[in-house]
């Protein structure tokens, strides 16, 4: 007989994201200061972004535009009326003591976007878009300076007033794969878009995770948690995974989870409570009484409709129509808009989908990788691997002699045409030349030849393999092929 142990108890994640991307606009969302990274501390700041007292905010059109571009492109509805509001809360990088944002009536509702898991395509649902301003960054310093060694906080306010726009999900994820996967969509989704770089070591996106967990097959939600500003997708992943096990370990062993904010410690990889979570009615939201209402004309939204580039679940589906891709590669192909081009730049060249394709996903994303590089840095131009893949189909270097020349050209930016003449990697194609080296091989080896002669046929891998070492993988191995099979009979 067999028994169900309660610590085999099946239990089910539920996942809800909160995005923040900051929009990719010059100037910040109430007034004309500059939203550009990195610069001097609170150079790039005035009255209205700072919370003086009397200023009157005026909202950036462009970031309207873009929220409303994001929202089309999730499938949302958007709201021909909406408003801002304030969001009361103290702290020391929001002068203002208080943030405008939208609360009840966003500019866009009730999207989905599409995922892939494991071969399933999932639609994940988007509640709410909405605008917001950023706050300011506190920096802390330890160090000891001459008025005493004391502890010193700085308060930059570059950031405060930089466009947001909070993308929230419905808690449609499972697991921390589908979170990942959302993530990627997402961002994805708002660079083809043009209106986030997606940069997220920069926190120009940024995500909060909701999750909670319940018994599999039940209905009602579990007690939730809040994991606050995850920056990268493999620390949303971490942080999930082991915030599911946290609460699955409470639950068998019937304890009560609390609703908290946590933080990811990146170095102990674990989650720490952060506060207690608050409610909406603790931040005594009300409507911004220095902007007006804001309402989208329907004819401009189906302009800004008109506007919109192909995205990512169409360029996919057309990869596989046109290029013939498959699925697998069509995905890859299509997961950032860079990519994408590249790729299509070397088709438009001349080059075989397909095996531009390989090469792409091959050695290509392995050396970015090893470098940490994006697609953008490739040393690489999409012409000098067509240029190589030519190379290969003409006969003139075999596949792989490419694999030696692909690498001194992304190393050394050189021509493929001018690595094959200067280390002398001609493939030989040359009969004669190739038999002299195959006679060779089989005089050498007269017991092998004796033992595949007796049926030991395995053995012809060691002559081919002879035979490509002699010739430094030169010989083309068509003719080798045959003229082992015909000289062994
Ligand atoms: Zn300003």
């Amino acid at each position: 007989m067999a028994y169900e142990k309660t610590d085999h108890m099946k239990y089910e994640a539920v996942i809800g994201l909160e995005v923040h991307a900051q929009m990719l606009t010059e100037t910040k969302i109430f007034c004309r200061c500059s939203t550009q990274f990195g610069s001097e501390p609170n150079t790039q700041t005035c009255p209205v972004c700072i919370g003086m007292p009397g200023v009157l905010p005026v909202l950036n059109k462009k970031t309207l535009e873009f929220t409303i571009k994001t929202g089309l492109a999730m499938n949302c509805a958007i709201s021909s009326y909406s408003r801002f509001a304030r969001k009361n809360y103290f702290y020391p990088d929001l002068p203002k003591g208080y943030q405008i944002s939208q609360y009840e009536l966003p500019v866009c509702e009730q999207g989905y976007i599409e995922i892939v898991v494991s071969g399933d395509t999932k639609k994940i649902g988007i509640t709410r878009i909405h605008m917001e301003e950023d706050a300011g960054k506190n920096i802390h310093e330890a160090a000891p300076s001459k008025a005493g060694g004391g502890n010193y906080s700085f308060v930059d306010l570059n950031r405060a007033g930089v466009p947001l726009m909070e993308i929230v999900s419905e808690p449609d994820m499972r697991s921390p794969e589908e979170a990942v996967e959302y993530m990627k969509k997402l961002r994805a989704i708002l660079i083809y878009l043009g209106v986030c770089d997606g940069n997220m070591e920069q926190g120009s996106l940024r995500c909060d995770a909701n999750v909670s967990v319940r018994p599999a097959g039940q209905n009602e939600l579990g007690v939730k948690t809040e994991i606050k500003n995850l920056n990268s997708f493999k620390f949303v992943e971490k942080a999930l995974e082991y915030e599911i096990e946290r609460q699955k370990g409470i639950l068998e062993k019937s304890g009560k989870i609390i609703q908290e904010t946590r933080l990811w410690n990146t170095e102990r990889g674990i989650t720490e409570s952060m506060r207690t979570k608050e409610e909406a009615h603790d931040y005594r939201y009300f409507p911004e009484p220095d902007l007006v209402p804001i309402m989208a004309e329907q004819q401009w939204v189906d302009e800004i409709k008109k506007s919109l580039p192909e995205l990512p679940d169409t360029k996919r589906e057309r990869f596989v129509s046109e290029y013939r891709l498959p699925e697998y590669d069509a995905a890859l192909m299509t997961s950032e808009k860079s990519l994408a081009d590249w790729f299509e730049e070397a088709v438009r060249l001349g080059g075989q989908p397909k095996a531009v394709s390989n090469w792409i996903m091959g050695d290509l994303m392995r050396f970015l990788k090893e470098e940490n590089k994006s697609i953008e840095e490739c040393p690489l131009e999409p012409g000098q691997l067509v240029d190589m893949i030519r190379l290969i189909d003409e006969g003139t270097i075999s596949g792989k002699i490419a694999k030696t020349v692909f690498e001194v050209m992304y190393k050394t930016g050189k021509d493929s045409g001018s690595i094959v003449k200067e280390k002398g990697l001609l493939q030989i194609s040359d009969t004669g030349e190739i038999e002299k080296i195959v006679d060779d091989v089989i005089a050498k080896n007269s017991r092998e030849v004796a033992r595949y002669k007796a049926g030991e046929e395995k053995l012809f891998g060691f002559f081919v393999g002879h035979v490509m070492k002699l010739t430094k993988g030169k010989a083309n191995p068509q003719m080798v092929n045959e003229l082992l099979k015909k000289k062994l009979s």
